[in-house]
C-alpha cells in the first residue's frame, strides 16, 4: 500500500489514492472468501526496504532507506538491521515533509510537500503540460517514457526541470541523512528511471544541506530492483516466517 497501514492491516490514510479508513486486510480476506491462510497488508516502502536489505545492490547494509517513487513518496527505513515501524507502524511518511510552504498544492490538503514537488504526477504536470489535454492522466508510464526520451535528447526544458526536481529530492534526502545516518538511500520508481538526470543535483543538494560532514557517509543511488521492489519485499517477508521456523499455527 502506498499509504499508512496499521498493525491490523487497516489503511487510515493514503493521500495519493484518496483513501481514508479502509479496512483493507479484512476486505481482502472477504474478497478471498475467508481463506485459511494469513493475509497481510504492509506499506510499499517498508516492503521495498526489506527487498533492498535482502536482494538489492546494497544487500546486508544495516542502515539503509528505500525511497519509493510514484504517485506517493514514502521511506522504508532499515535501522540497525531492522525495519523501523514506530508506535503505530507509520514511520517513514516523508512524502508530506514540507519543502516549500509557497509551493504547489498537495493531495493531503497542504502545500509544497515533497510529494507535490517530486511525485510522478507533479513532475508530469510541470514538465509535460500537454499531457492532460485529452483528460486527466491515469496511467503515468507513457508519460514517464516521454520524459526519459526527452531528457535523453537533451531537451533543455525537461533537463532543467529534472535538475530542479533533483534539488527538491536532495533536500529531503538530507533530512533523512541527518535524522537516520544511513549508509545509503536508494530511490525507486520514476526516481530511479529518471535517476541519470535527477541524481547529480540531488547528490549536490544532499552534500550542501546535510549538517553532518559528507552527509554522514550517506550514498544516494538508484534502486536496481525496478517496479517489483515492494512485491519482492512482500515475498521476502512471507518467506522470513518460514525460514525462522515460525510457521502459522492451524
Ligand atoms: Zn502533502
Amino acid at each position: 500500500m502506498p499509504g499508512l497501514v496499521d498493525a491490523v492491516g487497516c489503511v487510515p490514510l493514503a493521500p495519493a489514492l484518496g483513501w481514508r479508513d479502509v479496512p483493507l486486510a479484512a476486505q481482502l480476506r472477504a474478497a478471498l472468501r475467508d481463506v485459511d491462510f494469513t493475509v497481510t497488508v504492509d506499506n510499499e516502502a517498508n516492503l521495498a526496504a526489506l527487498a533492498e536489505q535482502r536482494h538489492g545492490a546494497q544487500a546486508g547494509a544495516a542502515d539503509l532507506v528505500h525511497l519509493t517513487g510514484g504517485a506517493g513518496i514514502g521511506a522504508g527505513v532499515i535501522a540497525d538491521g531492522r525495519l523501523l515501524r514506530g508506535k503505530r507502524g507509520f514511520a517513514g511518511e516523508i512524502g508530506h515533509l514540507c519543502l516549500d510552504p509557497a509551493g504547489p498544492a498537495c493531495a493531503c490538503g497542504r502545500s509544497g510537500c515533497l510529494e507535490a514537488l517530486v511525485g510522478l504526477p507533479a513532475v508530469v504536470r510541470r514538465l509535460l503540460p500537454d499531457a492532460a489535454e485529452d483528460g486527466p492522466v491515469t496511467d503515468f508510464l507513457p508519460e514517464l517514457d516521454r520524459l526519459k526520451a526527452l531528457a535523453g535528447q537533451d531537451d533543455p526544458t525537461v533537463r532543467a526541470g529534472l535538475a530542479e526536481t533533483g534539488r527538491h529530492l536532495g533536500r529531503a534526502v538530507a533530512v533523512l541523512a541527518d535524522l537516520l545516518n544511513p549508509e545509503v538511500v536508494l530511490v525507486g520508481g520514476h526516481l530511479a528511471t529518471l535517476g541519470p538526470w535527477l541524481l547529480p543535483t540531488a547528490r549536490a543538494e544532499l552534500a550542501a544541506r546535510a549538517l553532518t560532514p559528507e552527509a554522514g557517509g550517506c550514498l544516494l543511488e538508484a534502486s536496481t530492483l525496478g517496479a517489483t521492489a515492494a512485491a519482492l519485499g512482500g515475498a521476502t517477508a512471507a518467506l522470513a516466517t518460514v525460514e525462522s521456523g515460525r510457521l502459522p499455527a492451524r
